[in-house]
């Protein structure tokens, strides 16, 4: 049996679309390469905005086709299902949704797309046992027994270099614009025992690097930990065990719990990476305020100072939202000269779309579409530049990276990152991937730096 995934959205989807492809591994399925030819075919998706949804039901309507093909009727083009062999063969294709869209509009979904045969919320993710079982013909339909979620499972894909470890989740902060919050629930953390024992699990995989994730990572607790304190066990952890998960992430964090001990904390441990993404999201106060993100400008200057003053090699990035309710051109302005001030090595930009049942969705003064993509524009621009300019005081400079596998347009170099995050391509053999190298950064192309092999 086989299955085929389309994951939307954040890193924490990304991981719990692995978790449920360890269940199936568990059982026997392997990953199908297209969907086309898959027995179960699964779609994880995100509501945070209203594009990555309005994309989920192009790809409803495809699977919808796709069924028809199988089952001989319909007419879909031909162009759009290059696989005559599956053509009437009547071979069963179970289509499943989980992820936000999932938890946000439920089995109401299911009246629309009749091509779907499960919605999984995001708390039930072990109905995929159930699922898997009905398309083995292992048990008949009917309702799913009540689900449960699938923390046992790892977010591991056996032979990569990189893993993500899910800490925590949820969110307790209900920032205006955003559905997280309702739709992954409150903040839970992991006890540290578990996450303990799967980094040993992930060490004798040969795991290089690990991202520790949460929605919200930085508030991690448990009996007294916080994530500094959790970062420095997860860092004393690999080195005590002689491990070779040797680089440590972590994503996302609150600009307002991002601490003095957690900068401490990286500073005393090579092992966790110089590369902190704290999403600013706005320049201006009065839009920060109304996003109900509990700082100012100046308190997140205040943040950086410190970054830049513990760990004076860090990268920085961040998350920008153009286009809030009530935005000026004077807010556009500031968070444009934010960009410049915090020196940023990479921004993830997007403007705003209301989402449903958060405060923002009802506050008056929405931006025209049109508006907002022209301010979004600009402030791509500028971040770009400012991207650009700091990337470029790398250059000439040694760095670590960690190989990731061919680079995509020349079949002799590869492409890799830095501890910071930083992009690299160089001229290597393509089964370095996974493997730690020494560089020189050469030159810097867009955003990418290119590399030499260093001894
Ligand atoms: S901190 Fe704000 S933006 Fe981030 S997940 Fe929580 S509510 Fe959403």
């Amino acid at each position: 049996m086989t299955y085929f995934f389309e994951t939307y959205g954040c890193q924490m989807n990304k991981a719990e679309s692995a978790q449920v492809k360890n269940l199936l591994a568990g059982r026997g399925w392997t990953e199908s390469p297209s969907p086309e030819t898959a027995d179960l075919a699964v779609i994880n998706t995100c509501s945070v905005r209203k594009t990555a949804e309005t994309r989920v039901f192009g790809r409803l309507g495809w699977y919808e086709s796709l069924k028809a093909v199988r089952e001989g009727r319909g007419g879909a083009k031909t162009a759009a299902f290059p696989l005559a062999a599956e053509r009437g063969t009547g071979r069963p294709l179970t289509v499943a949704l989980m992820g936000c869209m999932a938890e946000r509009l439920g089995d109401s979904l299911k009246k629309d797309f009749p091509v779907l045969d499960y919605v999984v919320g995001n708390f039930q993710k072990g109905d995929f046992a159930a699922i898997a079982a009905r398309a083995e013909g292992a048990s008949p339909a009917g309702e799913l027994p009540a689900g449960e979620d699938l923390d046992c499972f790892t977010s591991h894909t056996p032979g990569e270099a990189s893993a993500y470890v899910p800490v925590m989740r949820g969110c307790d902060n209900f920032c205006a614009y955003c559905i997280v919050p309702y739709l992954r629930g409150r903040e839970v953390s992991r006890p540290p025992g578990d996450i303990l024992s799967e980094l040993d699990a992930l060490s004798a995989d040969g795991v290089r690097e690990i991202t520790l994730l949460g929605q919200n990572v930085n508030s991690y607790r448990w009996d007294g930990l916080d994530f500094p304190g959790l970062a420095a066990l997860t860092a004393a952890h690999l080195e005590r065990t002689d491990s070779p998960i040797r680089w440590v992430r972590f994503l996302s964090s609150h600009p307002r719990d991002f601490s003095p001990a957690l900068a401490e904390a990286i500073a005393a441990a090579p092992r966790l990476c110089r590369h902190i993404h704290l999403p600013l999201q706005h320049g201006s106060d009065r839009i920060l305020r109304a996003m109900n993100r509990g700082y100012t400008l100046g308190d997140y200057m205040e943040k950086v100072r410190l970054i830049r003053e513990c760990l004076p090699d860090a990268s920085l990035s961040t998350d920008i939202l153009v286009g809030f309710p009530g935005e000026t051109e004077d807010d556009v302005e500031r968070t444009i000269a934010a960009l410049g001030e915090a020196r940023f090595e990479g921004a993830y930009t997007y403007y705003y779309n209301p989402r449903e049942g958060t405060a923002a969705a009802s506050m008056p003064g929405q931006i025209p579409e049109a508006l907002k993509k022209e301010r979004l524009s600009r402030v791509i621009e500028a971040s770009l530049a400012v991207a650009r300019r700091e990337m470029a005081k790398r250059v000439g400079s040694g760095a670590l990276v960690l190989v990731e596998g061919p680079a995509r347009d020349s079949p002799s170099e590869v492409r890799a990152r830095t501890a910071q995050d930083g992009r690299v391509v160089f001229e290597a053999p393509s089964g370095l991937a996974g493997t730690f190298v020494k560089v020189q950064l050469t030159a810097l192309t867009g955003n990418t730096f290119r590399g030499r092999v260093i001894p």
